[in-house]
């Protein structure tokens, strides 16, 4: 997916004013709500349990340098190759490598984030190989020629209408399909991909140095298929996913479940620890680890923003982000969207190319709340705002503004000019037709203005000194 998050402005504007999307993300955004609210429900230890997510991760992400290299021995030892790729350009080269030493041309893909974060997709089309996604969500957004608009659910922002209609033009299915009839037309379209692909490329949810084991949660066994069937199964995983200690993924797992999907546990768990070995009736004969760097290493030096590689990638976050809710995934402008977005694409891709995305968020904190490792999202917002000023990615506008206000707050008797022209100017504003003036227009076609009220409090204030008075 390349990068378009300087457009998010004029994006998010353009989101606004899509009914049929906000329908679409409104219906989802409750339905996921819902299935997490009954989930953490039913476990009365739920907050001690996102403690110990929280401890966990904190563990893990502060020893990552020594985890990283524990995966790497210990998965190698078990027959798999581990690599480390600094960055998106690395990463595509690495796995093209490994795909022209087998001669590959057929690649089938489970989802992963990471993938898309390096444009793996576009990179393999432009070198000539031919990629299929195996994931429903995915496979519809691939067919859409469009990205993911959600971590967990790519395909979020189409109704079940538009579905019908791309698999009609697609797959032949009636316009007016309904779900079992789609969904059963896709898996025979992708049964024979899977047969045919040369190489396997997933994403990964956790890899435990420990054991040297990586781990994969999914619905629909398209990623076991796809780890399974081809000789070769490339995975690509951002280095955060390292966890140190085997006895912490049982906890994880519960909480990244319940908060993404409402689930106890997802329907497939796949365990991959290397490549068949001798009496094994299935698995690949290679198995490739490729460990993103891609601006981790980065953000990981940086105290104040370390936190944010706790994320587990649950989606939570998106779902109660009133922001998120009106303006869908698209907006954003790159592949991480909703309130963990607006944190780490800025460290990724840069302050500067993502200045606004910090402001896309209300600060109201529900994000906080539903994290199941307890990020500290408004937080961490309010840090890239900070260090966007420290760098000076700040609109001129913006920067007179702020500063013609600090001059005034710095000036008592400036001030105090300021707030006795405020109030006639404010009472002609209440009645003025000005929705016709643009952006102020748009504002306060939604609002009525409230009256003031008799004297500002410094007139009462200086009246009743004035008298003498006081408390
Ligand atoms: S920040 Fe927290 S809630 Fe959001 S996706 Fe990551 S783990 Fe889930």
């Amino acid at each position: 997916m390349d990068i378009n998050t300087r457009d998010f402005p004029a994006r998010a504007r353009q989101a606004l004013g899509d009914g049929a999307l906000r329908r679409a993300l409104a219906t989802s955004n409750k339905s996921f709500r819902h299935s997490r609210d009954q989930a953490v429900a039913e476990i009365p230890e739920w907050q001690a349990l996102r403690t110990y997510g929280q401890q966990a991760k904190k563990r893990a992400v502060d020893a990552l340098p020594t985890a990283l290299n524990a995966f790497r021995d210990r998965f190698t030892a078990r027959g798999g190759q581990v690599h480390f790729a600094e960055d998106a350009a690395d990463a595509c080269a690495r796995v093209r490598a490994i795909l022209e030493r087998h001669g590959a041309r057929r690649i089938v893909k489970s989802k992963s984030m990471v993938t898309e974060e390096v444009r793996l997709n576009q990179d393999l089309e432009n070198h000539g190989y031919e990629v299929i996604e195996s994931d429903l969500g995915e496979y519809i957004v691939q067919l859409a020629e469009e990205a993911p608009s959600h971590i967990l659910a790519p395909a979020i922002h189409k109704s079940r209408q538009d579905i019908a209609e791309l698999l009609h033009r697609h797959l032949g299915t009636a316009p007016d399909a309904d779900i079992p009839t789609m969904t059963r037309a896709a898996r025979v379209a992708l049964r024979q991909r899977f047969l045919d692909a040369d190489v396997g490329i997933s994403g990964g949810n956790f890899a435990v140095a420990e054991t040297g084991t990586l781990v994969i949660v999914e619905n629909e066994g398209n990623a076991r298929l796809t780890t399974t069937l081809p000789k070769v199964h490339i995975a690509l995983v951002g280095i955060e996913k390292v966890l140190p200690r085997r006895r912490d993924l049982a906890p994880l797992l519960r909480l990244l479940c319940r908060s993404a999907t409402g689930q106890q546990l997802g329907s497939y768990i796949s365990f991959i620890g290397g490549p068949r070995r001798s009496g094994e009736s299935d698995g690949p004969e290679e198995v490739h680890v490729i460990l993103l760097d891609g601006g981790r290493l980065d953000l990981w030096h940086d105290p104040k923003g370390r936190e944010a590689l706790h994320c587990i990638r649950c989606g939570a976050c998106l779902n109660v982000c009133p922001v998120y809710e009106r303006i869908g995934g698209h907006a954003y402008g790159w592949v991480y969207p909703g309130p963990i977005g607006s944190v780490i694409t800025p460290r990724f891709v840069g302050l500067g190319e993502a200045k606004d995305l910090a402001h896309a968020s209300s600060l109201c904190g529900r994000c906080d709340e539903v994290c199941p490792v307890k990020i500290p999202l408004h937080k961490l917002l309010l840090e890239n705002r900070a260090q966007s000023v420290e760098q000076g990615h700040v609109d001129a506008g913006a920067g007179l503004v702020v500063g013609g206000f600090a001059r005034l707050v710095g000036s008592p008797k400036l001030w105090r000019w300021a707030l006795a022209l405020a109030r006639p100017l404010y009472r002609l504003l209440r009645r003025t037709p000005v929705t016709r003036w643009g952006a102020l227009g748009a504002w306060q076609a939604g609002r009525t203005l409230p009256s003031l009220e008799g004297p500002s409090f410094r007139q009462r204030w200086r009246r009743r000194h004035a008298r003498g008075g006081g408390r």
